[in-house]
């Protein structure tokens, strides 16, 4: 059977059947007009927010049509910490930070009580890689960044995520050292504005640096001003790379190992997120609370953990909906009509709750154990059908590494290569070839937050 990808469409219509197009301030979809949407974000949120908690539980929310907007999704999610994009994430080019969208940020952030120096921190670009030794290309990502570095001191904010890139010179030692010498031209650049830049711990091994706390460690002790850089603790990424936080024990040494090698004094945000891939798979793939590999109980280790709390915590977690079949449910969005998934933010609302509860949680309880099993229950297909898939893909690569290597030329055929040698004669496209698309399932299926299609900033996936 060949593989299909069957496209499902769910058209949002419209109350009305006015097919004139809608005024300027209309939106999509709906007869409310701009102001009014974002009065109710505010006015019936999702879920209230808890105050004064210990804990400062968000998520990577929207920003697109402006960063101004965030706050006001943090508000309709019930989030005490958010982040955000500040421009498009995919795009080298972007337009400057408007005016009166960095003062209506500014006002939102008063309004709602959000200090933005702390708990606010926004996701650099996934194109920049400092790391980059090649002059043009590091010269690009410098660029990249540094304009953040600016619209973050407009905004008011200080603390800045990113992922510190991939070794492509060959020599980790270098690209470290180039990674620490563009941070400290960045850091002179912005001298006085007082950000500091957190490096995020990576799940992949190999090229990617910050897989490891060495990594993060190394980078740091080459920075000038350690005042200026930080980490980002990524829970997801912490597992994926070997990192146990599951059992109270485990996660007890998991902790002082960053201590030790890195300090915890350098910890300034985490990412909150369980894993649907296994224990040191290496594959970044976010999974909602309690449902992926980690399980409910890392999360009662992490919330009851007093280092964190203060920090900000941000969820990003999967909030697509699915058909009963496991499908992702589509809609048809904005001017370009193009398919998006359908989201749903109460997720995240309800994830937040979720989070706060576990502070001082029973764990032999019967709330606690409830809460557990169920979540374990509704994520074990999931968690499933990604171990069939890698292990899928882990056989297919043995055998291919057995049977002589190939390639695919560009018309579809594959020849087989024999120690880099072409030998095309009597060989058949067949059962060892190359499982690139069962390859980029997996890869694909990361959930750090993606992009969309908004003109200046964009939607997130978590
Ligand atoms: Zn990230
Ligand atoms: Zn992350």
């Amino acid at each position: 059977m060949p593989k299909r990808k069957i496209k499902e469409v769910v058209v949002v219509e419209r109350e009305d059947s006015d097919l004139s197009p809608p005024p300027d301030d209309l939106l999509e979809g709906g007869r409310k007009t701009k102001a009014e949407k974002e009065a109710e974000l505010v006015s019936m949120p999702l879920a209230p927010r808890t105050l004064n908690h210990t804990l400062f539980i968000g998520a990577h929310i929207s920003s697109a049509g402006g960063v101004h907007n965030s706050p006001l999704n943090a508000v309709q999610i019930g989030a005490n910490a958010f982040a955000l994009f500040l421009k498009s994430q995919r795009k080298w080019t972007n337009p400057d930070l408007q005016d009166e969208h960095c003062s209506t940020f500014h006002a939102r952030c008063k309004d709602h009580a959000y200090d933005q120096a702390k708990y606010a921190v926004p996701h650099g670009s996934y194109l920049v890689n400092l790391a980059h030794t090649e002059k043009a290309r590091t010269e690009q990502a410098y660029d990249a960044f540094l304009d953040d570095l600016r619209r973050c001191e407009r905004l008011g904010i200080k603390l800045y995520n990113f992922h510190p890139g991939n070794v492509q010179c060959h020599d980790r030692g270098k690209a470290i050292a180039h990674l620490a010498a563009n941070l400290d031209r960045a850091h002179a650049a912005t001298a006085g504005s007082g950000i500091i830049t957190l490096l995020e711990n990576m799940a992949a091994g190999g090229n990617v640096l910050g897989s490891t706390f060495e990594d993060l460690r190394d980078i740091i002790a080459l920075t000038t001003d350690k005042s200026r850089v930080g980490v980002c603790l990524d829970t997801c990424h912490a597992f994926a790379a070997g990192y146990d936080l599951r059992s109270p024990t485990a996660f007890a040494a998991t902790m002082s190992a960053f201590d030790s090698i890195v300090g915890l004094r350098y910890l300034r945000a985490m990412h909150i997120n369980d894993s649907k891939a296994p224990f040191a798979s290496h594959k970044d793939l976010h999974a909602n609370i309690g449902t992926g590999f980690l399980g409910l109980r890392a999360f009662h280790n992490i919330v009851n953990f007093p280092p964190f709390a203060g920090l900000p915590l941000i969820l990003e977690t999967p909030i697509d909906v699915r058909d009963d079949e496991g499908k992702y449910i589509k809609e048809v969005k904005g001017k370009a009509k193009t398919e998006v998934n359908v989201e749903d933010k109460s997720i995240w609302a309800r994830e937040i709750k979720l989070l706060e509860s576990l502070v001082g949680m029973d764990v032999e309880g019967e709330e606690f154990l409830m809460l557990e099993g169920r979540l374990a229950r509704q994520g074990e297909p999931e968690r499933r059908r990604l171990v069939e898939q890698i292990e899928r893909v882990r056989e297919k690569k043995e055998r291919l590494a057995k049977s002589p290597r190939r390639k695919r030329k560009k018309n579809g055929e594959v020849e087989a290569v024999v120690d880099g040698e072409v030998d095309g004669a009597g060989e058949e496209e067949g059962e060892s070839e190359l499982s690139e698309l069962e390859e980029e399932e997996i890869e694909g299926l990361d959930s750090e937050p993606e992009p969309g299609d908004g003109d200046e900033t964009q939607r997130s996936d978590g």
